[in-house]
């Protein structure tokens, strides 16, 4: 353990993170804003983080040298990448603070954990998630109770934006999909009537204080965060309570030290369903960058570090719209051809824009290139800003 210190004395402290990826480029700039150096741990050469981090060790994430490194470097090490395996946390934390630590990686990690922790913590923080089953074998296919159909069958394991995971009807779908997936274990979650969907963005210090950002109000495509709008224009006040005092019930429950994401669906007749929970800065949380006191990064530096936690005030109404690498292609799937460089001087000389690029240099359909915020005086003029955004990049 290290007393809580901004990075003044001499030599300058190393902040290290698990995962190149843009959350860690992005949380590598605001460490550096605040003075300390960054180490960024990650198995490929060239990354949106190593392009910005004063060091880049170059290691699979279970390489016992690489962690002995990053952990030789470092005050503090924390993650961005969600499929860390929990046991390269436990190895860094014999020599320093890690956070978030590997239990709650680990729960969040494994969809069975994680819905088992939402239940045991039901009580208390008065929310469920969707009903659900495992599914290890045929046998728990017969034996699916008839009110879990039509159902969405999703690995339990390594799923995210959507990939790993099958919309199903019937037990005959629900054992093709097992097949496709190569008979690994799933959860079949029943299909919910979402009216809308939110998240939760919290962060926890050391020392048991916690913050809540203002509720974000989600839009997915195909499975992929498409836009975050705060305050979310569906949002009425008793959900945002509602959700907020449970995210904070969970991530005291957890015992985590970090930020912590969880998503909610909010069903047709108000209730509020947990659906699952990212530990580490979300997606949904890049707004905060341009509209809230504390970024999301700057807040996970602060809690690794051991500072206080920083105002979670949002200043100004706020729209995130994520960059795909669809906007450089024409066409889908196979057909699709790259065919521009989207127009970035049109984009930029929007009012409020705010853009974001991870310095990923070859798009692909459904790569995560970069985000944009449109922050305004009001709502509906940042969505005007948005839909100005979305006629430019077509
Ligand atoms: P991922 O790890 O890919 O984000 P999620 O569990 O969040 O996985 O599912 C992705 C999206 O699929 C959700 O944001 C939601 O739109 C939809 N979805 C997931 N589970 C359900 C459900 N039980 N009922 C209805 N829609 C769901
Ligand atoms: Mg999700």
């Amino acid at each position: 353990d290290f007393s809580p210190s901004l990075p003044t004395a001499t030599p300058r402290s190393w902040l290290g993170v698990m995962g190149g990826g843009q959350l860690g480029r992005m949380f590598a700039q605001a460490a550096q804003s605040m003075g300390y150096q960054v180490a960024v741990l990650e198995p490929a050469q060239e990354c949106p983080a190593g392009q910005v981090a004063q060091r880049l060790v170059n290691a699979a994430y279970e390489d016992a040298a690489g962690l002995d490194a990053l952990a030789a470097q470092c005050v503090a090490v924390t993650t961005e990448f969600e499929n860390v395996p929990a046991d390269s946390l436990s190895r860094l934390a014999q020599s320093v603070f890690v956070a978030p630590g590997a239990h709650g990686v680990s729960v969040a990690q494994d969809r069975v954990a994680e819905k088992a922790f939402f239940v045991s913590c039901a009580g208390k923080s008065g929310v469920l998630p969707a009903p659900h089953k495992v599914i290890a074998s045929f046998e728990d296919i017969d034996a699916i109770a008839d009110d879990l159909l039509p159902g969405i069958l999703k690995t339990v394991r390594m799923g995210y934006d959507g990939k790993g995971q099958v919309r199903v009807r019937t037990r005959e779908e629900v054992r093709e999909a097992f097949e496709g997936m190569g008979q690994v274990t799933c959860l079949l979650e029943k299909m919910l009537p979402l009216a809308y969907e939110v998240s939760v963005l919290t962060a926890r210090g050391a020392d048991g204080e916690s913050v809540v950002y203002p509720i974000a109000e989600n839009v997915h495509r195909d499975g992929i965060l498409f836009t975050t709008t705060v305050p979310g224009p569906n949002v009425s006040a008793d959900s945002a309570r509602k959700a907020q005092d449970a995210a904070r019930a969970i991530v005291a429950e957890l015992g985590y030290v970090g930020v912590l994401c969880i998503e909610f669906f909010v069903l047709a007749d108000g209730t509020l369903v947990v659906n699952e929970m990212a530990p580490r800065p979300h997606n949904s949380g890049h707004y905060t960058m341009d509209a809230c006191v504390t970024s999301q990064f700057a807040q996970q530096v602060r809690a690794m570090a051991k500072l206080p936690l920083g105002d979670v005030r949002q200043h100004s109404p706020a729209v995130m719209l994520n960059i795909l690498g669809d906007v450089w292609f024409d066409g889908e799937g196979d057909d699709a051809t790259r065919v521009r460089e989207p127009a970035w001087d049109r984009v930029v000389a929007l009012p409020g824009a705010c853009l974001h690029l991870y310095g990923k240099d070859d798009p692909r359909p459904g790569r995560k290139m970069g985000h944009i915020t449109f922050v305004a005086p009001s709502l509906e003029e940042a969505q005007r800003q948005l839909a100005a955004a979305c006629g430019i990049l077509g």
